[in-house]
């Protein structure tokens, strides 16, 4: 899905840090060896397929609201391939960030429309139901 006018990763590299790569042997939650925080992908022209495909839902869905840069919020916003579950995954830096009210806001009105919401932070994760209820998920 193309990105938004007006929206690129810019100085994010959230995604490059918080996620599983198993193309890299990388784990969630550390920094990608071949990431140049400033700079960019250092083997941008022979990164992994996996890294080609990502785009965040920030980068491409008009419902998350511009402020919610993950670079800046700290939030990483993504359906999970595997699960489908919509997932709020946060910068080990910031690990409440999912809890700023704009972004419970817009996590609480992706469950009312039937998603299945989980904020996870390190190896925490919590569920956000419809009515703004908040429990741990397995
Ligand atoms: S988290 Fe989103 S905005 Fe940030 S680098 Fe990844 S795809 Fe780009
Ligand atoms: S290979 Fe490049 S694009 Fe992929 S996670 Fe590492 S730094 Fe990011």
């Amino acid at each position: 899905m193309p990105a938004i006018p007006g929206r690129s990763c810019g100085s994010c590299t959230l995604c490059c840090q918080v996620l599983v790569i198993e193309e890299l042997e990388k784990d969630a939650g550390t920094l990608c060896k071949n990431c140049s925080v400033g700079g960019g992908c250092k083997i941008y022209n022979k990164r992994p397929e996996v890294c080609r495909d990502f785009e965040c839902e920030w980068l491409t869905e008009r419902d998350v609201p511009q402020v919610l840069f993950p670079d800046r919020h700290g939030t990483l916003l993504m359906i999970d391939a595997d699960s489908e579950e919509y997932l709020a995954v946060c910068d080990p830096k910031k690990p409440a960030a999912w809890r700023n009210p704009l972004m419970l806001k817009h996590l609480i009105a992706k469950a009312k429309e039937g998603e299945v919401v989980v904020a996870k932070s390190g190896t925490q994760a919590w569920r956000i139901y419809p009515n703004g209820q908040i429990a741990p998920w397995a």
